[in-house]
């Protein structure tokens, strides 16, 4: 396998081990959820929220197929209200909750207390194949109650309920304020997973989750100290030998474009089209995803207006 360059630094690893009965996946996504948090403005603990979700989300996704999606969401009734994280297969991931200055004091372990603001409710996974090219099959979706709101013990409850793939999970980001802008800084972040599939034995079964109770270090202090991705695996799988079968480049990428906000109001109602004429002489459209704004002009918007009446 050739090293392949990463323009950000982020990565997502796939492979296999144990006689291909257990699938292992690592990432490192530092930047990419500092972009994140960059564009959503997000408090410390809802970056470190929406920051787990996007990189449990690239792992989750990690061997999807050239045209599948895959969506996590996260609803409980904590003050965050809910976060979306989308992947595909190309390692492109985006993002957002609901309200990104839900915050809450440091836990018992003087950590950011994800779980406070997440609150109960549930986890939904959905996975869609072709969904760019307009070829829609009935998606995938999967659900289970929220039972930890730490984000890394919900995919494993996912993944063991609901496919039936006992797995161990590990997601971590690390921020610290930044006392020339007043902000903050992601300064690591990343995540592993095991899955367990039909045919592993007992004895690795065991094996693995020695070493994932047993890591000494959280997943950011080992990306602090340099750890890459298949470090991140080596550390959840003990001594078992493994193969890294892909790795692929990660970013934040969104979807949207002007063209895409045009054609979104265009399929408006011809009154409410009529209305922003009128009323406020073009449309403002934001971006749920990537919190990008796009401005439709009056003559853009009289021209979308003109189309759709006479449709
Ligand atoms: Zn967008």
């Amino acid at each position: 396998m050739t090293e392949i360059e990463t323009k950000n630094g982020d990565i997502l690893v796939y492979g296999l081990a144990a006689n291909e009965t257990v699938r292992c996946m690592a990432a490192i996504t530092t930047n990419t959820i500092a972009e994140a948090a960059t564009r959503h403005k997000t408090s410390a603990t809802a970056t470190a929220a929406l920051g787990r979700t996007m990189t449990g989300a690239l792992l989750l996704g990690a061997s999807l197929k050239e045209l599948d999606r895959l969506t996590v969401q996260i609803i409980g009734d904590g003050p965050i209200g809910g976060i979306s994280a989308e992947s595909n297969a190309k390692g492109e991931v985006r993002g957002y909750v609901r309200n990104p200055n839900a915050e809450s004091p440091f836990n018992e372990k003087g950590k950011l207390d994800v779980r406070g603001i997440v609150g109960n409710g549930m986890f939904y996974v959905m996975r869609e194949a072709g969904f760019e090219i307009g070829f829609r099959p009935e998606p995938y979706q999967g659900s289970v109650p929220i039972v930890s709101g730490e984000i890394a013990e919900d995919f494993a409850y996912y993944l063991t309920t609901s496919e039936q793939i006992p797995s161990g999970v590990l997601l971590g980001v690390h921020v610290r304020g930044d006392k020339d802008s007043g902000g903050m800084i992601v300064t690591a972040a990343g995540g592993v997973m095991i899955q367990m599939m039909p045919g592993a034995d007992e004895k690795t079964i065991g094996e693995i989750e020695h070493a994932i109770t047993n890591t000494t270090q959280s997943v950011t202090d080992m990306i602090h100290n340099g750890a890459s991705a298949e470090y991140l695996i080596r550390a959840a799988l003990g001594t078992i030998e493994f193969s890294i079968l892909e790795k692929r480049n990660v970013r934040f990428t969104c979807q949207c474009s002007h063209e895409r906000a045009v054609s979104m109001v265009g399929a408006l109602d011809t009154a409410e089209i009529q209305s922003m004429l009128s009323e406020d002489k073009g449309a403002v459209i934001t971006c749920h995803f990537c919190n990008e704004t796009y401005i439709i002009d009056e003559a853009m918007l009289g021209k979308v207006f003109r189309e759709r009446s006479s449709i």
